[in-house]
């Protein structure tokens, strides 16, 4: 990690949260972990793991204001409007890491994991926006019954379509983004291993491994949603719902799932998930 990276980092990731926060896609708190997250991707990976960052936050920002009047009238969930530091760290928190970890020490595992996290939380997202826009009611995943549009754990077939398409992006741009790295001359493909994946193999294989990365993410997301995430009732509403306290302020109890697993917790784990695939992909294959 370069000085000169982290402060080229910082101003492009300062101005980025400015514009988001003021546009109230950002709350201020999600504005400064914003700030880290770009400042810190910058500086490990420069423009090929900005690519992928962007890649993952300009097209989510564009997905939550499409159907805007429409997620509205959805007031059960408390996942719309803009992301503070805790939603912002459950997508980006894993990549970051990950991001760091291959600027210490160069080890394409690390890259490969930064693309299959953010992958994941793509493929979720894009899978999310687009979803609680179907008409048709969605089903869970485990238990294929209706479930209330918006709450975690249920499927539509636009929202799985969408969940594919987030995750082979992320899949495409990955793979641009290890080209740039290695025409930039910070990619290094010799890094201990048997057989050292090739400027060649590498970005085909990511162009794989991304994409799968990302779908098994998104999969262990709504799987964890539909059981070990906090499903909650407001007594008040009568209704389901995902926060504590209910978007008409009444506290809400817990109805399903373990204490303290949110939607944030989820999408940390899922993010790690599709870390892990993309990781493992490319040690099972060069390892
Ligand atoms: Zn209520």
């Amino acid at each position: 990690m370069h000085p000169r990276d982290l402060a080229i980092g910082a101003a492009f990731a300062g101005a980025i949260a400015l514009i988001a926060w003021r546009a109230r896609a950002l709350t201020p708190s999600g504005a400064v972990a914003a700030f880290a997250v770009g400042a810190l991707t910058y500086a490990s990976g420069t423009l090929g793991f900005t690519l992928v960052l962007l890649a993952f936050f300009v097209p989510s920002v564009g997905l939550s204001r499409f159907g805007r009047a429409r997620k509205r009238e959805l007031v059960d969930i408390g996942k719309h409007g803009a992301r503070d530091a805790l939603q912002v760290l459950a997508n980006g928190g894993v990549a970051t890491v990950c991001a760091v970890a291959w600027a210490f020490t160069h080890d394409p595992r690390w890259a490969f994991a930064f693309a299959g996290a953010y992958a994941a939380a793509t493929a979720d997202t894009w899978a999310t926006e687009i979803g609680t826009l179907a008409k048709r009611q969605p089903r869970s995943i485990l238990t294929l019954r209706p479930v209330a549009t918006g709450l975690s754990g249920g499927i539509t077939l636009p929202g799985t379509l969408a969940e594919f398409a987030g995750a082979f992006w992320i899949g495409v741009m990955g793979t641009v983004g290890i080209v740039l790295a290695y025409v930039l001359g910070s990619f290094d493909f010799g890094w201990s291993f048997s057989q050292a994946p090739t400027v060649v193999t590498a970005p085909v294989l990511a162009l794989f491994a991304v994409p799968v990365a990302g779908i098994a993410g998104a999969t262990l997301d709504s799987v964890l949603g539909a059981t070990a995430q906090e499903l909650r009732h407001c007594d008040a509403c009568d209704r389901t719902c995902e926060t504590d306290p209910h978007v008409c302020g009444n506290r809400t109890r817990r109805v399903r799932g373990l204490p303290g697993i949110s939607n944030d917790v989820v999408n940390l784990l899922a993010t790690a998930a599709g870390a892990a695939v993309a990781a493992g992909i490319l040690n099972a294959l060069f390892g």
